[in-house]
Formats: structure tokens, C-alpha cells, sequence
């Protein structure tokens, strides 16, 4: 049983990180009462979300990247109360702090053939 046993990053204390994992998930070095407790620990991470927009007839993927999970979810709220196939987008997603790191937007124009 030695062997399961790990010193918790936070707190020191011993746990089986094995059983801590497979119960809450999270990082296999901070026990469960630390990752219940403690700050998320994703929190400051940059966090990678998908959202599927529409133009014309095509879907679209907008894979952004946001600086933590609130700003994802912050995001995800404004989108969900944006979004939809005719609704203008605005109001709301301005104002969250995303980069776009990825796109791909259907090509309903033919720019590809200028
Ligand atoms: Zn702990």
C-alpha cells in the first residue's frame, strides 16, 4: 500500500492518490480534502473552449483560449445568450478576455477561389 500513499502538495499530509483520483479527479498530488477545499486548481490555467457559430449555411468552430475558467465561463454565458442562427452577436462577449487561437469558419463566399 506503500506505494499509493503521496505526500499532498498543499497540506503534507498522506493519501492514496490513486483512490483520490479516481473519487474527485484533479491532480494526483493534492489530497481530497485539499482539491475540495482549495482554490480550483484549474483556475489559473488557460482554458480552451469550443463554440460552434453559424454563417449562412455552414457551421463554424471557434476554439478560443481564455486565461481561466471564469473568463471561460463568463464567455459561455455571454455566448449562450447570444447565440443563435439569426441573432446578431453582441452585448456581453466583448468583454471577456479570450484570444482566438483557432477558426474555422465555413467559406460561403468562394474566397478561396479570388
Ligand atoms: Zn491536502
Amino acid at each position: 500500500m506503500i506505494g499509493k500513499m503521496r505526500a499532498c502538495r498543499e497540506c503534507g499530509d498522506m493519501f492514496d492518490w490513486q483512490a483520490k483520483v479516481k473519487r474527485v479527479g484533479g491532480y494526483a498530488n493534492v489530497c481530497t480534502d485539499c482539491h475540495l477545499s482549495g482554490p480550483d486548481p484549474d483556475a489559473n490555467t488557460p482554458v480552451i473552449r469550443g463554440f460552434v457559430t453559424g454563417s449562412g449555411k455552414m457551421a463554424a468552430m471557434q476554439i478560443l483560449s481564455f486565461g481561466s475558467n471564469a473568463d471561460a465561463e463568463a464567455y459561455g454565458r455571454a455566448w449562450n445568450s447570444n447565440s443563435g442562427w439569426n441573432n446578431r452577436r453582441s452585448g456581453g462577449l466583448n468583454d471577456v478576455d479570450f484570444v482566438k487561437i483557432g477558426e474555422n469558419i465555413g467559406n460561403n463566399n468562394h474566397k478561396g477561389k479570388q
